[in-house]
């Protein structure tokens, strides 16, 4: 079965920057890099298959084709037991034009009520992702993620995006829209997806060497410093600068622990700090400052 390359360039098809931000961060530490079918003005094919893994194989391979990179694409949606599996790829549709969710949870709702399935039981239902790695040359290798549980109505919770405020995970009793991120993320359909295309396609490219010799990736740091937001973000950001310091210390300009906390008290007293900003992400800046 094809690997990828140490050293790769992957495009990742999207023209989602959160998205392709979420995966950079995931490739970063295995020496690959990636850029978004945005990015390199690709035109997003209409997705006509009637199943996930034909849309994500789909547009893989059209962004593969168009750019003679290896591509990776997903495609992700709820799927509702009583409704047989509704309305699943149709999943973003169902908003409408306006991307209105609470008309999709009130959608949702009305089918399921017109079968009488809220009077038992919660009903049942799942999100998907699949993921779709593909090569210029057709090949290909798909993964799945899923999370079973139950549906609630009225919606609760403001947190996450889409159909997450009607859908509480099996052993859980909130729904994705009242966890904190985090929780969502321990669980979710889409970090389950990841981790299996991580295991078969990342794993066998030794961290530490995968990118040895090639000086600081500070561009990286700096894109993850600038956007993370959650304390779990943060928490990876910790790892990569820790996996930075061990491959690339001799750059650092702190040598010592003292040091460090020196440059870190200056960071610290001199970051600007927007009133938006998720303080997460200051504390990023500052340390990434520190360590510079
Ligand atoms: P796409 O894969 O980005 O096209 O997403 C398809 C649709 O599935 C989204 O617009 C959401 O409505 C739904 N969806 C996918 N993942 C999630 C999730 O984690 N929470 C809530 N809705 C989701």
């Amino acid at each position: 079965m094809k690997q990828l390359e140490p050293g790769s360039r992957l495009v990742v098809a999207s023209h989602n920057p959160g998205k392709v931000w979420e995966i950079k961060q995931l490739i970063a530490p295995y020496g690959f890099d990636a850029i978004s079918a945005g990015d390199l003005k690709l035109i997003e094919p209409e997705e006509t298959e009637p199943t996930f893994e034909g849309n994500a194989r789909l547009k893989a391979l059209a962004a593969a084709e168009a750019s003679g990179l290896p591509s990776l694409a997903d495609d992700s949606g709820l799927e509702v037991d009583a409704l047989g599996g509704a309305p699943g790829i149709y999943s973003a549709r169902w908003a409408g034009p306006g991307k209105d969710f609470a008309l999709a949870m009130e959608r949702v709702h009305d089918a399921l009520a017109e079968k009488g399935a809220w009077d038992g039981l919660p009903p049942r239902a799942n999100f998907i992702s699949v993921l779709c790695l593909a090569w210029p040359t057709g090949e290909h290798r798909l993964f799945v993620g899923r999370v079973f549980g139950t549906l609630r109505w009225p919606a609760r919770g403001g947190n996450g995006f889409g159909y997450d405020p009607m859908f509480v995970p099996d052993g859980a009793s909130q729904t994705f829209g009242e966890m904190e991120p985090e929780a969502k993320y321990a669980v979710s359909h889409r970090t389950r997806a990841f981790e299996a295309f991580k295991r078969d396609c990342l794993e066998h490219v030794p961290k530490a060497n995968a990118a040895a010799g090639k000086g600081r990736d500070l561009e990286g740091l700096e894109a993850a410093a600038r956007n993370l937001s959650t304390q779990l973000e943060l928490a990876r950001f910790v790892a990569g600068l820790r996996e930075d310091l061990a491959r690339n210390g001799a750059s650092w300009s702190a040598h010592d622990i003292a040091t460090f906390l020196a440059a870190l008290e200056t960071a610290v007293a001199s970051t600007d700090v927007p009133d938006a900003e998720p303080r997460w992400r200051t504390l990023a800046r500052a340390l990434l400052a520190a360590s510079r």
